[in-house]
């Protein structure tokens, strides 16, 4: 039973000798098989491409949307530029981004109902003390 398994070169566990793909650390061992999936995987972490502007404009934007009152304006352009992106997606399904596109039009909405409430909220009392 000892040949039916082998120990992997780069997490070192026990694995299937038949195995191409360790599955603990994910690595593929067949070299061919390696060199075919890892420029796909640094492509794609280390560039934006396939993914809209807009998504990316919406994700960022969304971040400075927790400004206080100040972030009304980067959060409602969050909104836009989030339904911009998905509508972009929908039409090229190739293209990845939604998750930030929903994260800035969740985000950036709310948020700005918070400072937007916030803002009545503060004009309200202050309409009080007078
Ligand atoms: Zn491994």
């Amino acid at each position: 039973m000892s040949d039916a398994t082998k120990t992997c070169p780069i997490c070192g566990e026990q694995i299937l000798a038949v195995a191409r793909k360790c599955r603990y650390c994910g690595e593929y061992l067949d070299p061919a098989a390696r060199a075919q999936n890892r420029p796909e995987l640094i492509e794609r972490s280390l560039m934006p491409v396939g993914r809209p502007v807009s998504a990316i404009a919406a994700g960022y934007l969304a971040l400075f949307a927790v400004l206080p009152l100040l972030g009304i304006l980067p959060g409602l352009l969050a909104v836009i530029f989030g339904i911009i992106a998905l509508k972009k997606i929908a039409r090229d399904p190739s293209l990845v981004g939604k998750g930030r596109a929903w994260f800035g039009i969740i985000f950036g909405g709310l948020t700005q109902l918070a400072w937007i409430g916030l803002l009545v909220y503060m004009i309200m009392t202050e309409g009080r003390h007078h």
